[in-house]
């Protein structure tokens, strides 16, 4: 289906991009010229009407654009790689519901499989056969776990797998690594705290201390630290957690040897290893960051493009890990709309299409080259600004440095990038709204979209940097 669009990025076309980039145009090149469009008044309106009803006006915090300027974009309809908000504005999105949407929007054969299951009802509350095809399905093309248990969401997978580390290890400690994300579970909603203490900090109201006293925060990238946390407390600690591929605090891509390390280190320790992949799973490869950089950890979690843009997350392991989880072990965990099989339907036809040949193939070689052009163009320009990338994730990072740790990040790339984000939105282009957001690019993005949106980051990046 896309890959006839993503044959077009031969030789040739990246060098018309790059024209159209580096200002080149001829009438053979047509690009057209952005216009300053947007008029964000029904969206204000709404968001108004909204803080009546709702915390921030929002349910989910950086939905609020707290980090940029205006107010949300009330988004109405969702089409390929195009949003269309409630002033009727256009955008091409790189933000694809923060992950989940690797087909894009509104799928056509999602969309047909979820109304064609809707059909027959919404929910039972008991096992059904789309919870089986799809848990094959997903089994099948990843050796990397040999059961899973669905949830309802990432942050439910990720609870439910410290749960079950806990459970199998008899041990209560847990140590993160400052930087990454894993949604907010009481337990992880805590940075280093100062001084010497690893023990974590809440950053969250409402978190008991003594949660956080469980919770040790070490940096990423930094194997001094990881063996002296685990050389001291691997007798109380059931696991270390980290998003192998850091993805919401910026891209930290960590080398495959500090992975690996980690992976030794755990197995030596007698400590389970997680790998949090809500972000990463599905997105890098069918087998996420586990098949990526060929490592084996003890328990997966997965959330986002599991779902294919429903409520769905899951988390996975060997048999054996998997024996512990109720109603086989002693570690509870239910849910009451767990495998939804309308959610299973979405999830269902999602993945089988990123089984299809050369899938990833093409989506990742059209990401390497969006990130290329971006950033040949910030150096002929001598901007600081490098685009670290993997599979089909990109960040903007203001900095020529590259960066493996969150303290690297300087604050005033955010600055630059509040600006940059208004001026994308005047031209029809959307990222997430907090310059810690990655952006996604989905196999909908077609050629003229990611011209445009190339043209429109040049002509955006020209004024940050005025
Ligand atoms: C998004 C995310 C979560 C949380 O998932 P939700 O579905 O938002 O609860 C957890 N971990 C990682 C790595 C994520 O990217």
């Amino acid at each position: 289906m896309s890959a006839c669009i993503f044959k077009l990025f031969s030789y040739s076309y990246r060098i018309l991009i790059q024209k159209a980039i580096f200002g080149f145009r001829s009438n053979q090149v047509k690009i057209q010229f952005m216009q300053k469009i947007i008029k964000r008044e029904k969206s204000a309106e709404l968001f108004e009407e909204a803080k009546q009803y709702f915390p921030g006006g929002v349910n989910s915090p950086v939905r609020a654009f707290k980090s940029v300027s205006g107010p949300p974009l009330f988004i109405k309809k969702g089409d390929s790689c195009i949003l269309t908000d409630e002033d009727d504005n256009q955008y091409v999105d790189f933000c694809c519901s923060w992950g989940p949407l690797i087909l894009g929007h509104n799928n056509p054969r999602v969309r047909e499989f979820v109304i064609e299951t809707v059909k027959d009802g919404t929910s039972f509350g008991t096992p059904t056969k789309l919870g089986n095809q799809l848990g094959k399905l997903i089994l099948d093309n990843n050796k990397y776990i040999e059961k899973l248990r669905f949830v309802s969401s990432g942050t439910e997978a990720v609870m439910s797998a410290l749960r079950l580390a806990r459970g199998v290890t008899g041990k209560n400690k847990v140590i993160k690594f400052e930087g990454c994300y894993h949604g907010h579970v009481d337990s992880l909603l805590v940075k280093a705290g100062s001084g010497l203490a690893t023990f974590g900090v809440s950053t969250s109201a409402g978190i008991p201390e003594s949660f956080a006293k469980e919770t040790i925060v070490i940096p990423l990238d930094d194997r001094a630290a990881l063996s002296a946390a685990l050389e001291k407390y691997a007798s109380e600690t059931a696991c270390v957690i980290i998003e192998p591929i850091p993805a919401n605090n910026g891209l930290l891509l960590q080398d495959k040897e500090f992975l690996q390390f980690l992976r030794d280190e755990c197995t030596k320790h007698n400590v389970l290893l997680i790998f949090d992949e809500v972000i990463s799973g599905f997105r890098v490869g069918f087998e996420g960051a586990a098949g990526y950089y060929g490592i084996q950890p003890d328990i997966i979690t997965y959330g986002k493009i599991i779902g294919g843009g429903m409520p769905v997350g899951a988390y996975g392991a060997s048999k054996e890990i998997m024996s512990h989880i109720a109603p086989d072990g002693a570690v509870y965990q239910a849910g009451t709309l767990s495998a939804n099989p309308v959610a299973m339907a979405a999830g269902y036809a999602t993945l089988q299409q990123l089984l299809l040949p050369n899938f990833y193939e093409n989506l990742n070689h059209t990401t390497k080259l969006f990130a290329k052009v971006i950033q040949d163009f910030a150096e002929k320009m001598g901007w600081e600004i490098t685009v670290p990338n993997i599979g089909s994730i990109f960040w903007l990072n203001f900095s020529k440095e590259r960066i493996t740790r969150a303290d690297q990040i300087q604050a005033e790339g955010m600055e630059k990038f509040k600006v940059l984000h208004h001026e994308l939105l005047q031209r029809g282009v959307y990222l997430g709204p907090s310059g810690y957001e990655v952006g996604f690019i989905s196999a909908a993005h077609d050629n003229d979209s990611l011209v445009k949106a190339l043209t429109a980051l040049q002509e955006s990046l020209e004024i940050v940097y005025k």
